[in-house]
């Protein structure tokens, strides 16, 4: 489960439709179903997360997996040791599912590779967001909460064809953003990116255009389109919901924004702002917030129009149905 350049509109859906049942389970009374006992999780983030690596280890306990939890820092990693005889030492103490989150792009699949390469192809890998590459389980979390919102009764991928959805900041560094761009195309919806130049180049029109080597095939027959906008207002016109993303400072070699104040000023979400597109626009952001810049601060306390914490408790049965999906793959 590397990204999502391979998904098919059947495979959002089989998804939506796990991850629905799962949410729906009652949050009284015993909370675990036994769907991955006996199976061993194991969450290697070699990057900080808050949000991704609590809400994996919580959806594999809710389906009773075993759990364990690895951090780079005081790892044999500082001995030297390699992050394929570090997943493979796991994997002898019987981890079967790996949750992998790294800095460099790639890391995840070229993990998955090695793995194959030494004959434990039978063990999952699933990409907790790499580099700048791809976020998949944040982008499948963002289709549950957008679907519940325009169609509550029924979140399928069917609920995002046609509307227009605008995805405001930092694109460049942000992988969550190249996963929303698959995920949201291939769902029927056109996105409106903006930015600044120097946080979105040109080229990232024709992102789903060119289906990354490999695949070679896009498994989506009609994707949504994507347009690009420089000016907010303009790509606020007849949106039905706006994503916002981190100005991601951790990524930037150099100065890319004049102030975080102007910044606010010319791409920041406010609630005058959001009024403006519409009484029931929400605005989403994968977290972790930057508050004041790219959300004005009493919009994202507002939780009619702000979905961060939906995000945050869709997280749980999207990685639950992602985390079953793959160990029935495995079986
Ligand atoms: N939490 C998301 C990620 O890991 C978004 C962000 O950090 O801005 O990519």
């Amino acid at each position: 489960m590397i990204d999502l350049a391979c998904f098919s509109r059947e495979d959002y859906d089989l998804l939506l439709e796990v991850a629905v049942r799962f949410r729906a389970l009652p949050s009284t009374g015993p909370r675990r179903i036994p769907a991955l006992q006996g199976r061993f999780v194991t969450t290697l983030f070699f990057e900080p997360s808050t949000r991704t690596r609590s809400s994996f280890e919580i959806a594999a306990r809710r389906l009773s997996a075993d759990v364990l939890s690895f951090s780079p820092a005081g790892s044999s990693l500082c001995k030297g040791e390699s992050l394929l005889d570090t997943a493979l030492t796991y994997v002898a103490m019987g981890a079967d599912l790996l949750v992998v989150r790294h800095c460099s792009s790639g890391v995840p699949a070229a993990l998955a590779r090695d793995l194959a390469a030494t004959g434990q192809g039978h063990v999952g890998v699933l990409n907790a967001g790499d580099g700048l590459h791809s976020h998949p389980s944040q982008a499948l979390l963002d289709l549950l909460t957008l679907a519940s919102h325009f169609c509550p009764q029924a979140p399928t991928t069917a609920a995002l064809a046609g509307k227009r959805i605008a995805i405001v900041g930092d694109v460049v560094h942000s992988r969550v953003a190249r996963s929303n761009l698959w995920s949201l195309t291939a769902c029927g919806a056109d996105v409106h990116l903006c930015g600044p130049p120097t946080l979105l180049p040109d080229c990232f029109v024709d992102f789903v255009r060119s289906p990354p080597p490999g695949i070679g095939v896009d498994p989506v027959a009609r994707r949504g389109q994507v347009r690009l906008f420089r000016q907010l207002d303009a790509a606020l016109e007849g949106v039905d919901a706006v994503v916002t993303l981190r100005l991601q400072r951790e990524r930037m070699r150099e100065q890319l924004i004049t102030t975080p104040e102007s910044y606010h000023r010319s791409y920041g979400i406010s609630r005058a702002r959001l009024d403006r597109c519409g009484p029931s626009v929400p605005v989403l952001h994968p977290g972790p917030v930057n508050r004041g810049v790219e959300l004005s601060g009493d919009l994202l306390d507002d939780s009619r129009r702000c979905l961060v914490n939906v995000q945050v408790a869709n997280g749980i049965p999207v990685r639950m149905a992602l985390l079953y999906l793959l160990a029935a793959a495995g079986n």
